[in-house]
């Protein structure tokens, strides 16, 4: 999988960020200690001697003298430790407080200096707000989701949806199904999918999200101008991919042939797909191919939305501020 080269400068800069605030916040630890139980920093600069000292003895080959000094850095890190304790921190206290402990924010752990899993998951994190193109939709979440728009047996629906997809979310393997959410505009969507988005990328994953418009302009210029674009790539190969709004693209033969082409790889690649459509079963099969039709409805688990446009309801509230409450 081929990310955009910029994407790769960036995670660097954010590793070296972590790093960095990491021991600008053991400086200011150790200042604050320093500041009220001295002896314990003491403590800590004697063992810190005694380890130089331990790799002279090493380069000397003098074991005897190794073992005694080792000994002795134990016994003084150890009793730092107890007054660190004792004084109500925690024992690590006085040790940068990396945000991964495999690599210590370096981004290649082991030995071999393999790439670790934070190093992806930035990765992939900055790869899906850099190609969604995501800041005005950004917020949505799970908690945000508004159930208080439904009323009636929807609302009971709808919150069973709502626990499926946190579910889905939260147990995101490339194993999981491919999801159709199909019904009118403004029943959320959009809003339920980026929450799986967000989600599953902050489970370390790479995902895009792209409504169906921005998707095929992107291909059709991608494929005309014979770019060799990261883009194709990750909407092919992408562990998650959201379409939103199938149908509303502007569609020729191979826009069509486009939709079914990435429907049909991901779907033999073992790749799972949102996609989101406002159009029912009978005008997708209009609007495409039969065998898109056939591949959502024999590879999709479908999911209705139901209810009241809620982008109406909230219009309707900025007028009427007690709309909602009769
Ligand atoms: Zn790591």
């Amino acid at each position: 999988m081929r990310y955009p080269s910029d994407i790769y400068r960036r995670v660097e800069e954010e590793l070296s960020f972590r790093r960095q605030s990491a021991f600008a916040m053991l400086d200011r630890r150790t200042r604050q200690i320093q500041e009220s139980f001295p002896e314990i920093i003491k403590l800590r600069n004697q063992a810190a001697a005694l380890g130089a000292s331990m790799g002279k003895a090493l380069l000397s080959g003098d074991e005897v003298l190794y073992d005694e000094l080792n000994q002795e850095m134990v016994e003084c890190g150890s009793r730092a430790c107890n007054e660190l304790v004792s004084a109500g921190f925690h024992p690590d206290y006085l040790a940068p407080p990396f945000m991964c402990a495999k690599c210590s924010d370096k981004g290649y752990a082991g030995a071999e200096g393999h790439p670790c899993e934070c190093r992806k998951a930035i990765l992939n994190r900055l790869a899906y707000e850099w190609l969604s193109n995501i800041s005005n939709v950004v917020e949505c979440s799970f908690d945000n989701f508004e159930l208080s728009y439904y009323d009636g047996d929807n609302i009971t629906y709808m919150e069973k949806l709502l626990l499926s997809c946190k579910r889905y979310a939260a147990n995101f393997t490339l194993q999981s199904p491919n999801l159709l959410f199909i019904g009118p505009p403004g029943l959320g969507k959009t809003h339920l999918s980026l929450a799986i988005a967000r989600e599953v990328v902050n489970n370390g994953r790479l995902v895009l999200y792209a409504s169906a418009v921005q998707l095929m302009e992107r291909l059709v210029d991608i494929s005309f101008s014979n770019l060799q674009d990261e883009y194709k790539d990750i909407a092919y190969g992408c562990d998650l991919l959201i379409m939103d709004d199938l149908g509303t693209e502007f569609q020729t033969r191979f826009t069509k042939a486009e939709v079914y082409n990435i429907i049909n790889t991901r779907q033999i690649e073992g790749r799972p797909t949102i996609i989101n459509t406002n159009l029912s079963l009978q005008e997708l099969e209009k609007a495409y191919d039969q065998r898109v039709v056939s591949r959502l409805v024999g590879h999709y688990v479908s999911n209705p939305f139901v209810g009241k446009d809620i982008r109406y309801q909230k219009r309707v509230e900025k007028i009427q501020p007690n709309a909602r409450k009769e």
